[in-house]
């Protein structure tokens, strides 16, 4: 079978980085497209990340360690995931997460050698023809579509697909190389971020358990056990823009089209109609559970499960149900 050349993004926790969830995500993905799997990994390997790969079944992590390429720059990546191409020979297709660095990088690769790319897939169809399916329009539709020409590029969806272990796991050796980086190529790169106060949106679009809360909460008061229910399930708190606009809670917490995008195993709908923006930033969860004194609203009549009545009696009774932890 022809290799599968994989982006690795890693995250940082403390002095330790690990490959992160959609990497993995990405990875698991990736076996089913080909083998052997190779990782692309920018500035040094750590002792985790190589576990991770391992794990993943990943044959090889070509490292790029040169400082310059530690810090993001969308087209320098481009160029470092292109020499990993060439040095992989046969390669059945290149894959990332499907972050906006991902999206971006594999953009980037995809144009400049004029490669078939599709971002945001949830699933392969048939690999001759290379056809896959892709969430769009904010995860509202899915469209099927084929790639032709040229070794497929493909950006995975958050969530799409479970991290799972390989069933032998891989050799994972490092490769150090230097990637053929010229100065043009650095033109746009990231020098110094910064996450604003209360701005991390990682623990919302990282979350398995989204309680997402609406008007139907009341008041800036109304989210107490909106936030013991996320709590108790190890969850993060999810609102519409009403509640965001009303300044009930803070806009980092806003789930829709113009919040974050979210695909939790579970979302738990409290006091939300439903509206097209909020819905095109969470349909893609697996299970959507409505809680709402409408049974006509939208969020309720297209739920995978849906409780008809006051969210402020609801929660409380599900947490007594639940338990202390
Ligand atoms: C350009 C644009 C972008 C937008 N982007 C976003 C976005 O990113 N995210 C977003 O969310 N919205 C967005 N909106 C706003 C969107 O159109 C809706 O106005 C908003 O989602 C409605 O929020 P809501 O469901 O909380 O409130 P409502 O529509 O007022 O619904 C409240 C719901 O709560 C129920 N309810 C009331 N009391 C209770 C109770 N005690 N227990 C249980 N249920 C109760 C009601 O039956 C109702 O269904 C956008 C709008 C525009 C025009």
């Amino acid at each position: 079978m022809s290799a599968v050349v994989v982006l690795i993004e890693i995250e940082h926790d403390g002095d330790a980085s690990r490959v992160s969830l959609v990497s993995r995500e990405a990875l698991t993905f990736a076996r089913g497209l080909g083998d052997p799997v190779y990782a692309l990994v920018l500035g040094p390997t750590s002792p985790g990340v190589v576990e991770d790969c391992r794990e993943q079944g990943v044959a090889a992590i070509f490292e790029c360690p040169d400082e310059e390429l530690s810090a993001y720059s969308g087209a320098a990546w481009a160029v470092a995931l292109g020499a990993v191409v060439d040095a992989a020979g046969d390669v059945a297709a290149v894959v990332a997460g499907g972050t906006a660095h991902g999206n971006e990088v594999l953009a980037h690769l995809a144009a400049r050698r004029d490669l078939p790319m599709a971002a945001n897939v949830v699933g392969l169809v048939g690999s001759e023809p290379f056809e896959v399916e892709r969430q769009v329009v904010g995860g509202s539709a899915i469209e099927r579509t084929l790639l032709a020409g040229g070794t497929p590029v493909v950006s995975v969806a958050g969530h799409a697909v479970d991290p799972e272990p390989a069933p032998t796991p891989g050799g994972a050796a490092v490769l150090p190389f230097s990637a053929p980086i010229e100065e043009k190529d650095l033109r746009a790169r990231v020098v110094r971020s910064q996450t604003r106060d209360g701005g991390d949106t990682s623990g919302l679009t990282s979350a398995r358990i989204i309680v997402g809360a609406g008007r139907g909460a009341g008041g800036p008061d109304g989210f107490e056990s909106v936030d013991a229910l996320a709590a108790r399930l190890g969850g993060a708190v999810g609102v519409s823009r009403v509640v965001t606009s009303l300044g009930w809670r803070p806009h980092h917490e806003q789930v829709g089209q113009t919040g974050s995008r979210v695909s939790p195993d579970v979302y738990i709908a409290c006091g939300i109609s439903g509206s097209i923006q909020h819905w095109a930033g969470m349909s893609s969860s697996k299970t959507i559970i409505a809680v709402n004194t409408d049974a006509e609203a939208p969020m309720v009549t297209k739920a995978n499960y849906a409780v008809v009545g006051d969210m402020h009696e609801v929660l409380p009774a599900v947490l007594e149900q639940l338990g202390p932890r």
